[in-house]
């Protein structure tokens, strides 16, 4: 059986921080993701771009999303992966495929191994330690073992398999947020396109209200992509179904691609921009917004973020609004940070219970629906994958379970490669 001193399971934004944090410090890391390319959501999803994650504080710009993410942003800009035409708002649209190079030479750099078309189907457990976990990989399963593990699955796969607590959705009835199925539309004609477009969401509403559209998301939400004529759509929007479910993920699947044809559709037959516009391609897989959530050493809530609360073991920090999609119909609530605020996410967070050699990151740390509403964008899980990765070679090197690290060694790392906690 192959032995690492850390495995990560999940090759998204958190996994890959993850990984490069626990192998700069030395350690032999394995990371194993399902596709054939590091990114998650951005890449199998389709999710574009990266939310926002800078305040002002003293007059000045402030990052809040540093650290490796930082790096890899600063990679993107320099071979030219970020949107050329630059707004304030659009500054962080980018193009996936730089990133799965980027992230592919940041982890083989660190010196971590990837492992991929591996899929995570089991952990076996002695008390309260993982001893190792079953791979599945055509043509066969095998089992490899850590010391240490780090669940970056975004559904939170390996915390599951392991018997650690947690919860899905709201409290009450266990709904998630909707799932998508993002899409891109290719020889717009953009000048018309920027004429049109105030009355594209009035007439949607309006088909809508007619019974002459399905969808129910409340309007189209469009963004525009790095290639000239290209518009990414983020805009189907899928509802009372199981994220962890298979049988339900694959009724949204079957429903999300009505809905991309009903949309593209819509545009071509009503709008002059869309008249010789071509569906290009939509995500490998439905994007799943919310899922398993750990219930680990601490529950990060509403009141928690709108406090603006500065834990003393803070790891990350966000000020993304509390975006909430409807998980049973139509509209989007949110919550907006005022400029200079901003809240951090405390180390116990990653923290699971039942598992004292599991650390868990992305977006099914243990945070509460609401919460997690916030936090689940690219640049903070980024942070909280770092901040995973460092606290396994912490533990690592202490020999101490996970929940022992000592959280100053793990702050340090963090603050010496720039991020902000
Ligand atoms: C439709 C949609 C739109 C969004 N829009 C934005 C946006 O505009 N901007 C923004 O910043 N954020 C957005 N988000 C949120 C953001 O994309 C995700 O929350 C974030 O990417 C989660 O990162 P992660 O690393 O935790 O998980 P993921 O990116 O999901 O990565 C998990 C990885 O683990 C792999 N994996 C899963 N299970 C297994 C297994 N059992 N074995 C092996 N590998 C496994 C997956 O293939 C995947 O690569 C959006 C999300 C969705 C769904």
């Amino acid at each position: 059986m192959k032995k690492y001193h850390v495995v990560v399971v999940g090759g998204g934004f958190s996994g890959c921080a993850a990984a490069i944090a626990t192998a700069r410090q030395g350690l032999s890391v394995l990371l194993i993701e399902k596709t054939n390319a590091l990114g998650g959501a951005a890449n199998t999803a389709l999710v574009n771009p990266f939310m926002p994650y800078r305040t002002e504080i003293d007059g000045q710009k402030v990052d809040l999303s540093r650290g490796i993410f930082k790096e890899i942003t600063d990679e993107l800009e320099k071979m030219g992966g970020f949107f050329e035409n630059k707004t304030a708002k659009e500054t962080s649209v980018f193009n996936e495929e730089y990133i799965k190079l980027i992230l592919n030479r940041m982890v083989l750099q660190a010196g971590a191994e990837i492992l991929f078309h591996a899929y995570l189907t089991g952990v076996h457990k002695q008390g309260e330690k993982i001893r190792s976990i079953t791979i599945s990989a055509r043509p066969e399963s095998f089992d490899v073992e850590a010391d240490y593990y780090i669940d970056a699955t975004g559904n939170a796969d390996l915390a599951y398999f392991s018997g650690c607590p947690y919860h899905l959705g709201r409290p009450n009835d266990q709904l998630c947020q909707p799932m998508t199925l993002c899409f891109r539309i290719g020889n717009v004609d953009m000048k018309k396109y920027e004429k049109e477009k105030p009355e594209i969401t009035p007439l949607y509403q309006k088909l809508q209200k007619e019974g002459k559209i399905k969808n129910i998301r409340e309007d189209v939400l469009i963004f525009r992509n790095v290639a000239t004529n290209v518009l990414h759509f983020n805009s189907t929007r899928i509802v009372k179904r199981n994220p962890v479910d298979v049988f339900d993920v694959t009724q949204a699947e079957i429903e999300a691609r009505e809905q991309v044809f009903e949309l593209y559709y819509f545009l071509r037959d009503h709008f002059e921009a869309f008249k010789s516009a071509e569906l290009l391609f939509t995500a490998a897989e439905i994007g799943i917004r919310e899922s398993r959530m750990i219930d680990g050493k601490y529950l990060l809530t509403q009141e928690d973020l709108v406090a603006c609360t500065k834990f003393e073991d803070s790891i990350a920090l966000g000020n993304y609004d509390i975006d909430i999609h409807n998980p049973e119909g139509s509209g989007t609530s949110h919550y907006y940070f005022k400029n200079g605020e901003y809240y951090s996410i405390p180390y116990r967070c990653l923290v699971p219970n039942n598992a004292e050699n599991l650390l868990v990151t992305g977006r099914c740390i243990s945070a509460t629906h609401e919460a997690q509403a916030s936090l689940r964008i690219i640049p903070i899980v980024c942070c909280l994958g770092e901040a995973a990765g460092n606290a396994a070679a912490v533990a690592f090197q202490q020999s101490v379970p996970v929940e022992k690290a000592d959280i100053k060694k793990i702050q340090q790392l963090l603050i010496d490669n720039g991020a902000a906690i």
